[in-house]
């Protein structure tokens, strides 16, 4: 096979068995990167989709079943994965969850969950990533934020102020590391047909009593003018550049695809 651009390097990325983390695995894979895929789901279908991609993309693979909103879980699944490759050279924090209620009524645990699962986790795989990548002198560190990283909506206190968090540690990381070959960059997805989202439709489709397909065209035209989904695999792409030599002076940036969420 020819040689690839991310041939060689590896990439683990958070909450990978499903949805936007799922399609920049693919997208980095498709580039020749090796994944380490993390995430919760059925573990038949997990092995597959292992398997999968590593034909399909002619690329090693391998699984971490950490539940990242612990501190203990995510070490061993850094160090097991830098064993195993050497380093992780593009680490993706993509795992995230949402809630929605009004601040007076939000649960506590909810709250410690979104801020662990959403921010405090891409800490601790930010700084057990750095010293190997700092040892090659290159590295990519994507945070996956969101439309609510730059902006806010009522009921999602803890999601918004998760995403506001990870904007902050973003520009943070690429400052203490912008004179090496390490950059690190938020993306800031508006919204994206995941199951994250078709939980959101769904319950809104329930509270108004409306069909579904009409609660999904009013929950996208309340926010994004385009009226249309952001997708996956154009999330990948962007992950891609990000990866790439073009981009080396990409630095702390919250680059929002969005269809025009955030320009309003
Ligand atoms: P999703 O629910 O499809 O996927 C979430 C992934 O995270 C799954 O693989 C899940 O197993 C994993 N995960 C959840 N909790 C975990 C934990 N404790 N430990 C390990 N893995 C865990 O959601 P998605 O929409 O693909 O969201 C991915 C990221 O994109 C999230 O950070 C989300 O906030 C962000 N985002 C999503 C949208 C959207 O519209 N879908 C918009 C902006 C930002």
């Amino acid at each position: 096979m020819q040689t690839r651009p991310l041939s060689g390097k590896t990439a683990l990325v958070t909450g990978s068995t499903s949805g936007i983390g799922l399609g920049i695995a693919h997208a980095l894979a498709a580039e020749g990167a090796n994944i380490v895929f993390n995430g919760f789901g059925d573990a038949a279908l997990i092995a597959d989709l292992q398997l999968q991609t590593a034909t399909q993309f002619g690329v090693k693979t391998s699984y971490s079943n950490a539940d990242v909103s612990k501190s203990v879980e995510i070490e061993q699944m850094m160090k097991t994965a830098i064993d195993e490759f050497g380093s992780i050279d593009i680490l993706v924090n993509n795992a995230g969850i949402q809630y929605v209620a009004n601040v007076e009524d939000f649960p506590v645990e909810r709250w410690d969950a979104v801020i662990a699962i959403n921010l405090t986790s891409a800490f601790h795989t930010t700084r057990l990533a750095l010293p190997a990548m700092k040892k090659n002198n290159w590295g990519r560190i994507i945070n996956i934020a969101s439309a609510h990283g730059l902006v806010g909506s009522a009921g999602k206190s803890a999601y918004v102020a998760s995403k506001h968090g990870i904007v902050g540690l973003t520009k943070v990381t690429a400052l203490e590391n912008s004179q090496t070959g390490i950059t690190c960059n938020a993306i800031c997805p508006g919204w994206v047909l995941t199951p994250l989202v078709q939980k959101q439709v769904d319950a809104r489709a329930a509270a108004q009593n409306i069909p579904v397909e009409q609660a999904k065209r009013e929950l996208l035209l309340e926010k994004q003018p385009s009226g249309e989904f952001v997708t996956p695999e154009q999330l990948g792409a962007l992950a891609v550049f990000m990866c790439s030599s073009a981009a080396s002076q990409v630095r702390g940036v919250a680059w929002n695809m969005d269809g025009g969420w955030v320009a309003q």
